[in-house]
């Protein structure tokens, strides 16, 4: 495949992403002004139209706004950034969480969600290499804690992992100078799946109390060769 090829290929994947194909924006912005004002031809009977305060309007402006800020993904190359990014914090973070080989190329930010995500297309964890064992060196067969989809790890992330409570919420601000992302919540249910498959126990603390946060996960304990 030609370069500029690659490229077109991988902005449109983001733009159809973007767009999400058979999502209810109008149902979920509430819009309901009327925006055929200036139809005037339409309005041959006359009828006196109820007219919304500037108020009312204002209010829906504002909804909008809030669910904008609090749903749009923007996303933005490294090669955009700035300042220099250190090679360990430009991989991407749902590879990472899948224990894949770790992946630099196409990956690219969401800045509203602060993550860094791959957006080539790929199997399912439990289909994909390399094969994963336990710590008792048995083979992970149960994938409960991965994404069932093929899809990229930027679809993966935003319609699977974010809704399922994975990540920590970090909105990206160039001004800082400096990249602050999100990070795994490993208390999640998702995170806790994975240390049960991977076989790594968990301490319990006492009933009602919240689980024990346990840590990183070393990749090369439970990947061969
Ligand atoms: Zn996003
Ligand atoms: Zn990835």
């Amino acid at each position: 495949m030609q370069k500029s090829e690659a490229r077109a290929d991988y902005y449109l994947s983001i733009a159809q992403h973007l767009v999400r194909p058979g999502y209810d924006w109008s149902a979920k912005y509430k819009v309901t002004i009327d925006l055929d004002e200036g139809n005037e031809q339409d309005r041959s009977e006359q009828l006196p139209r109820p007219r919304r305060s500037d108020k009312a309007i204002n209010d829906v402006m504002m909804d909008m706004e809030i669910a904008e800020s609090e749903d749009k993904c923007e996303f933005m190359d490294f090669s955009s950034v700035p300042f220099d990014v250190k090679k360990r914090s430009r991989s991407c973070q749902i590879c990472n969480y899948e224990m894949r080989k770790p992946k630099w190329k196409g990956v690219v930010m969401c800045m509203n969600h602060g993550v860094r995500l791959c957006t080539a297309i790929m199997p399912p964890r439990s289909d994909s290499l390399p094969e994963l064992y336990q710590l008792n060196g048995e083979k992970v067969i149960d994938y409960s804690w991965t994404c069932p989809t093929k899809t990229s790890c930027w679809n993966k992330f935003h319609d699977y992992y974010l809704p399922k409570g994975l990540f920590s919420k970090k909105e990206i601000n160039l001004a800082e100078n400096t990249m602050k992302f999100g990070n795994f919540i490993y208390s999640s249910d998702l995170y806790q799946k994975k240390y049960k498959a991977l076989g790594i126990e968990v301490n319990q603390q006492d009933e009602g109390k919240k689980k024990k946060c346990m840590g990183r996960i070393d990749f090369t304990t439970h990947t061969r060769g």
